[in-house]
């Protein structure tokens, strides 16, 4: 791994997604390397030409938020990289921001896949609205370790256990939905009573990493290759368009909170 240290003037920057003001990303890229990562186009923007998960930059940050900048905000942290990263251990860039954020009164969403939030606990029990959001799509830790690196499937239903224990808002975001593969029942099944909400995001293949996915599936999982290239290559949305009903439908009977993040 490549490791930078970066001076930056600012941690945080407004943000185009729905619903939230700000971003908070404490590193460039992501050790995570999933293979699906949509943010590798970060790597344009920051002048880096390594494969993704293989660099990271490390943001050294005196910025200080102002309560004008924070108080009734909602922050996202994060939204191209993992700030719970296994180098967070070493340089605690997400702990001493969220030791500023703890003294507003704001909204917080935490995106991770690493138990080492749990270090944080003590912060995160400190800030009234927070809701952490755990992704993963299948239960098969072989199919995980073949897509993304890191984070096991136990560690993360570990980890969603102990914040409900703490009182800690938890989602779990099922995404991304590989077609074919990710068994959203079964997830469900064994999560349900580790999760107050259900987030649903479909796979979706642009840029570089389409070619790398479509040529995962052509390799590992052959049997579903013509049907990842109707999705994928000749745009048919059907199936994400029923599979979208069925977890409607599913959700509602099992009485479940839960939102898709998008269907494009
Ligand atoms: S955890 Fe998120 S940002 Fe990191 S590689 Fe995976 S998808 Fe990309």
């Amino acid at each position: 791994m490549k490791i930078n240290e970066i001076k930056v003037n600012r941690f945080i920057a407004k943000s185009k997604i729905k619903g939230i003001d700000f971003v908070i990303n404490p590193y460039v890229g992501c050790p995570n390397a999933c293979m699906y990562c949509y943010a590798t186009f970060i790597k344009k923007l920051s002048g880096h030409d390594e494969e993704w998960g293989s660099f990271l930059d490390v943001k050294d940050c005196n910025y200080t938020l102002k309560k004008i900048s924070v108080e009734g905000k909602t922050y996202l942290m994060s939204s191209a990289t993992d700030c719970y990263n296994l180098y967070e251990k070493k340089y605690e860039i997400t702990r001493n921001i969220l030791k500023q954020l703890i003294k507003f009164n704001f909204n917080l969403i935490i995106e991770t896949k690493n138990e080492l939030i749990l270090r944080d606990i003590d912060l995160l029990k400190q800030i009234k609205n927070l809701k952490v959001v755990i992704s993963l799509n299948t239960l098969d830790d072989k199919f995980r370790s073949e897509i993304e690196k890191n984070s096991t499937i136990l560690s993360r239903l570990k980890t969603l256990s102990i914040l409900k224990q703490n009182g800690i808002y938890t989602i779990l975001n099922i995404s991304p939905i590989f077609p074919y593969l990710t068994d959203y029942k079964k997830i469900i099944e064994k999560t349900r009573l580790l999760v107050q909400e259900y987030q649903f995001e479909f796979l979706n293949l642009k840029n570089e990493y389409k070619r790398k996915v479509l040529k995962y599936i052509k390799e590992k999982h052959s049997n579903y290759y013509l049907e990842y290239a109707k999705i994928y290559l000749l745009n048919d949305n059907t199936y994400f368009a029923n599979l979208k009903e069925e977890i409607e439908k599913y959700c509602q009977s099992e009485n479940l909170k839960f939102i898709f993040k998008s269907l494009d």
